[in-house]
């Protein structure tokens, strides 16, 4: 349920609503906007049907929502969301780039690929120390160690840090380095770190799951809103499909749909989404065309002995290229990059 305040509501009056909400036993969700106050009532509804709020002061009206998912829905946020990471604004006018390696290797091609990837116009490294990785024998991750270099490089870069994060218990160790905290697909619906992240006062990158509906994305978003973390970004990353001409495909039906749905900010990853470097241009520029506020690119000074992802990873050189070429789309859709 939701409930529009009239845009000439007084302080009083709002609250009068919220003691109202909170003393049937429902959570109220509170959306100032720069018009009017709307207020999310969370919980079984049944108790407003028999009390109607219509008659309160100040109230416009009450609506139902009828989609599973609330306070991610643009019924209780008409206007975009824009998600704050150090100086980089996601959400707005300007596209946001988050790029880097798959894996922190180590200090030195960490910090090689940040300044090259830094000059070409990202505001944002990427670089997984944990990593989710489907053999048990491949390459894990450095850890804590990787944080260590991720903020490091970080600070002489002037970068922010966006990392995964795979399991609750390391939460407060990568809070301590991360600017932005990631959930990978494979942990899109693990709904206790959504939870925690939720409550976590660093803004979220929730990857799309790979066989995720965009329904079920919107869901795991809203874990996260209903902890009180409003700050979350969505990634398309790509699905699994018949196709396996690539790795995923990647779905960028994803980007207006979840635009028209939500108002939460939508970025897409077209290396992980196409699993070969070549295809990574043309589906960033395509992503930019569907309307997407930002990418996420993996880049690797050396993608032939990187140790995760490398057939996907862009030389430094082809992602400065890619900067420029999706700069034009940007522009030609009223957006900069
Ligand atoms: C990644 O960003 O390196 C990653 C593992 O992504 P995903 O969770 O989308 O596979
Ligand atoms: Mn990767």
């Amino acid at each position: 349920m939701i409930i529009v305040l009239k845009p000439d509501a007084t302080k009083k009056q709002i609250n009068h609503v919220i003691e109202r909400i909170t003393a049937l036993g429902l959570k109220p969700m509170v959306s100032k906007g720069t018009e009017r106050t709307i207020i999310g009532v969370i919980g079984p509804e049944d108790a407003l049907r028999v009390q109607p709020l219509e008659v309160i002061p100040g109230v416009e009206k009450v609506m139902p929502v009828l989609k599973p998912y609330k306070l991610v829905s643009r019924e209780f946020k008409p206007q975009p969301s824009v998600i704050e990471v150090g100086d980089a604004k996601i959400g707005g006018r300007q596209l946001v780039v988050m790029a880097g390696p798959c894996s922190v290797e180590n200090g030195q091609m960490l910090m090689e690929t940040a300044k090259a990837v830094k000059q070409a116009g990202a505001q944002i490294l990427r670089g997984g120390a944990f990593k989710p990785r489907s053999s048990p024998y491949s390459f894990q991750g450095l850890g804590e160690e990787g944080l260590k270099y991720l903020r490091e490089v970080a600070q002489t870069t002037d970068m922010s840090v966006v990392t995964e994060l795979m399991d609750v218990r390391h939460l407060s160790l990568v809070e301590r380095y991360a600017d932005m905290i990631q959930i990978g697909a494979r942990n899109m619906q693990n709904f206790e770190l959504l939870k925690e992240v939720g409550q976590s006062k660093k803004p979220v990158l929730l990857k799309r799951g790979l066989s995720a509906t965009i329904t079920e994305f919107l869901l795991a978003a809203e874990y996260i809103l209903d902890q009180g973390n409003f700050n979350v970004v969505l990634c398309e990353r790509g699905i699994r499909s018949f196709e396996d001409q690539t790795r995923f495909t990647l779905d960028l039906n994803a980007v207006p749909v979840i635009k028209k749905l939500s108002h939460l900010p939508v970025i897409v990853d077209p290396s992980h989404g196409t699993g070969s470097w070549d295809y990574v241009l043309p589906m960033a520029r395509a992503g930019v065309a569907a309307g997407a506020d930002g990418l996420m690119i993996e880049v690797h000074p050396n993608p032939e002995v990187a140790l995760s992802d490398g057939p996907q990873s862009l030389l430094p050189k082809k992602f400065a290229d890619l900067m420029k070429e999706t700069a034009k789309v940007a522009k030609a859709v009223g957006r900069v990059l």
